[in-house]
């Protein structure tokens, strides 16, 4: 079974389906999502639609968690605090008990799912060195981890720090099974590497093959969205540089 990662999708539709459509026609049948699937763009009611009817399973993100209930916000940016205000304006209650029943972490066959860390999944720290990837680590027990939260494709394998595991676009890796991989798919929906191209990646269970998939999709729609719900201005820039 080919399954698809899509981290940190934050309500930007035309993203999402652009990735969508990437992964079907990779031979993807099961969908694994990073959390925020809402958050920062202008779609988090038709994403969140668009996610729970896929086959496969969901975790839990910081700005699901904020958009899901009402308590005053913090630990955000500004930006972040205007978006996720405005995001509980558009869900129903309905939309937001599902954001809240997500778990924190998933472990599905050998694959664990969860979005900041392992070592405190609620405590939304970031990854971004080898020291903080030790941490999470130490608490994986399956051979592979996928995390989202830093919106930055990464690789970490236990013992060995930060690893290359793409060198060419559009090439894959096959993981060994001897060790521990922790890894970042990146963003779906807000990239953050310097590419706003969509990040996701496709992993395939049998033959432990990865790929870091970079798909084109119509960012000036997304960020005219962002804009015309009234979204701060840096949200729609950032698209545009993927930053
Ligand atoms: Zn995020």
């Amino acid at each position: 079974m080919r399954c698809a990662i899509l981290g940190d999708i934050h309500a930007n539709l035309q993203a999402l389906e652009a990735v969508l459509a990437d992964a079907r026609e990779y031979g993807c049948g099961e969908f694994y999502t990073l959390g925020d699937v809402v958050g920062y763009n202008a779609h988090p009611a038709e994403c969140l639609e668009t996610v729970r009817a896929l086959p496969g399973a969901c975790i839990l993100g910081n700005h699901d968690q904020a958009a899901a209930d009402e308590r005053p916000l913090r630990d955000f940016s500004p930006e972040a605090t205007a978006s996720i205000e405005w995001t509980r304006r558009q869900l129903n209650p309905e939309q937001k008990s599902w954001l809240a029943s997500l778990r924190v972490q998933r472990q599905i066959r050998r694959i664990t799912l969860v979005h900041a860390t392992l070592d405190s999944p609620l405590s939304w720290g970031y990854i971004r060195t080898a020291d903080d990837a030790a941490m999470s680590l130490a608490c994986q027990s399956t051979p592979v981890c996928f995390i989202g939260h830093t919106h930055v494709p990464k690789a970490f394998a236990k013992g060995s720090g930060e690893i290359l595991l793409f060198g060419n676009e559009g090439e894959g890796v096959q993981l060994p099974m001897d060790r521990k991989f922790l890894i970042n798919a990146g963003s779906v929906g807000q990239p953050r590497d310097g590419d706003p191209r969509a990040a996701y990646m496709i992993y395939d269970e049998e033959s432990s093959g990865l790929w870091l998939r970079r798909v084109e999709y119509d960012i000036g729609a997304a960020a005219a969205a962002v804009r015309a719900a009234g979204l701060p201005e840096k949200l729609a820039e950032r698209l545009h540089t993927g930053s």
